[in-house]
């Protein structure tokens, strides 16, 4: 960093505090930002336009009882069965029993669900004993978001931040809380100070060769949090959604849950319904439970089973009913040349939400004060070893809404004024170099903390994804992540130096993450949930407790969590 102070930052059109530092635009982050008091100025960073996160691309809908024939309490055993005795019974109550609350601020803000006469219309979803998931055609997280969003846009006391990247935490080296962020943004960094900051960067799905996440979803908010001090939790379980769109040069668009529950059914390339020969329940198997039964089957059934595909079945359903429920669906499979009428969807497991993050209590605080995570990026305890279908959107609204009983320490300045550095952002082959760990190492993690994992695999990966932070870490770029002080912004005078940059990032927290993951995923020598071992297939008592981490130091909890 050859540089000499330039100018300040408040002439660089960055604004400089907040009240509160909201860093995410998905469901959670924008919910959060408008549960907020508004005699607060609120900070809404996304580090893309609005509208790209995974809440955006939700498709089956948001689980909620509020039919009469249902209660909060069938709710309630459905996820803690799914969630295979990890789940926080407290944090699942408080998460069913304020779901018709959520549900009902979404309608009063304009989001249409889908209705049947005058009554909303629900489906039955995987592992859930009864119809309670609402939808909006199979765009559900489209209509939440963008009445969401249109919200927030219309708040005086929110500035959204968009292109804007939260490089690391700032916290104050005397208390220890959370002050604020270092931001890349508009061709600079900038440490933006705020008496909270909220983390809502959803999941790291980006992690894997095979997801259904967004470009969005490479664990930053975990990364960030794990490198400033805060407790994480769980990070080992990671849930495989069994049908993503399996398609050469296609994307691994997600074929939802939903289909599933409206009765298509799952086949072999030979046409045998093959899902109820690995669970009783068939198709509506947990999400596991069906992602295993998948690869399994292909093993025995294929020479190459990473190469190949099972089919999705959509022709028992109604043809009416399909149009009616799946259009985006039908859409996306016509584009790339499959007519759902007529034939099945060649599909095969991705990873697609990440029930491990950063530790959380019924507030939203993490173990730094100052700092709170919601959405994906949190582990409230919610979903334990696995999620049910549909939870994840109700938990970033009702646990955000909590965020309107936030109380805050300020610790703004008046006047402030940071010196700054003047580079000229050239990092050379350096970038190249990045840009080809960034492109191994999702390949890397599918093969060795996928569907199925085991203890020496495992550990070759951990050993591979050292060596490359090792590496990585020593870059120049990697100074401005890890290293920079929060004395000093920095202004890059070549255009393509933000951009670069950002890959930088990403990239180190892609590999933090991953670390994080293959250390947990090697440490617990058990199959619970999300995390299956082929050489520990069977669920251990002993293991019924919550693997935490704090920088280097790995421990479980003890279980105050319901026993299987
Ligand atoms: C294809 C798909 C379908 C799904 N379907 C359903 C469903 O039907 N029902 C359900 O309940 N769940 C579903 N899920 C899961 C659910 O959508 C997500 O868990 C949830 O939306 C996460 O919301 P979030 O607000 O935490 O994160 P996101 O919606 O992913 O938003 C993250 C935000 O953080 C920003 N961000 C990230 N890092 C940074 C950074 N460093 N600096 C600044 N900004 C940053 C991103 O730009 C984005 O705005 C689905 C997920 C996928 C991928």
């Amino acid at each position: 960093m050859n540089a000499f102070p330039s100018q300040s930052l408040s002439s660089l059109d960055i604004p400089t505090q907040f009240d509160i530092i909201v860093v995410g635009a998905g469901a959670a982050g924008l919910y959060a930002a408008l549960c907020l008091p508004d005699r607060f100025q609120v900070g809404l960073i996304s580090k893309d336009t609005l509208q790209t996160g995974a809440s955006d691309w939700a498709q089956g809908g948001i689980a909620a009882a509020i039919d009469p024939s249902d209660s909060p309490g069938l709710h309630f055993e459905d996820t803690i069965r799914v969630g295979v005795g990890l789940c926080d019974q407290e944090a699942v109550q408080f998460l069913v029993k304020n779901a018709a609350a959520s549900i009902e601020s979404l309608l009063e803000m304009g989001v249409a669900f889908d209705r049947k006469g005058e009554k909303l219309a629900m489906t039955l979803e995987a592992a859930h004993s009864r119809p309670r998931v609402l939808h909006a055609a199979d765009t559900t997280g489209r209509a939440i978001v963008g009445t969401l969003t249109a919200k927030v846009l219309e708040r005086p006391n929110i500035q959204v931040l968009s292109g804007a990247f939260a490089l690391s935490l700032w916290l104050n080296p005397q208390t220890g809380h959370c002050q604020g962020i270092s931001l890349l943004y508009r061709g600079q960094i900038a440490w933006v100070r705020a008496s909270a900051v909220i983390l809502a960067t959803g999941g790291g799905g980006q992690v894997f060769a095979q997801t259904t996440n967004p470009a969005v979803s490479t664990g930053d908010g975990v990364a960030l949090a794990w490198r400033a001090g805060a407790i994480l939790r769980d990070l080992e379980f990671f849930q495989f959604h069994p049908t993503a769109l399996t398609k050469p040069g296609a994307p691994h668009f997600l074929i939802s849950e939903a289909v599933r529950g409206e009765g298509a059914h799952l086949i072999d390339s030979q046409g045998n319904r093959f899902a109820f020969d690995y669970h009783p329940a068939g198709e509506l198997a947990p999400r596991d439970v069906v992602s295993r039964a998948i690869f399994t089957h292909l093993q025995k059934t294929t020479a190459d089973p990473a190469d190949t595909c099972v089919y999705l079945d959509l022709r028992p359903i109604e043809s009416e009913r399909i149009r009616r429920r799946f259009p985006n669906i039908i859409q996306v499979c016509q584009q790339w040349g499959i007519d759902v009428f007529d034939q099945p969807i060649p599909v095969a497991p991705a990873a697609h939400y990440w029930m491990g993050g950063i530790a959380t209590d019924s507030m939203n605080r993490t173990s730094i004060r100052g700092l709170y995570a919601i959405g994906e990026t949190a582990s409230t305890g919610v979903h334990g070893a696995n999620r049910l279908a549909s939870n994840s959107l109700l938990e970033c609204l009702v646990f955000a809404a909590q965020l309107s009983g936030i109380e805050i320490e300020s610790n703004l300045v008046s006047e402030e004024s940071l010196p700054v550095l003047r580079e000229k952002g050239d990092w050379g082959d350096r970038i190249d170099r990045i840009a080809s760990v960034r492109q191994s190492l999702p390949s890397l993690m599918w093969q060795s903390a996928g569907i199925c994992r085991s203890q020496a695999v495992l550990e070759e990966a951990i050993a591979q994804v050292n060596s490359w932070r090792g590496e990585l870490s020593a870059f120049e770029t990697a100074q401005y992540v890890l290293n920079l002080p929060p004395t000093q912004g920095v202004t890059f005078d070549l255009p393509t130096a933000e951009q670069q940059l950002r890959t930088a990032a990403e990239t180190l927290n892609l590999l933090d993450i991953a670390y994080l993951m293959l250390k947990s995923a090697a440490w617990r020598t058990e199959s619970r949930g999300g995390h299956y071992r082929t050489d520990y297939p069977q669920t251990a008592p002993n293991w019924q407790v919550h693997t935490l981490v704090q920088g280097d130091r790995w421990w479980t909890s003890p279980s105050s969590f319901v026993s299987d």
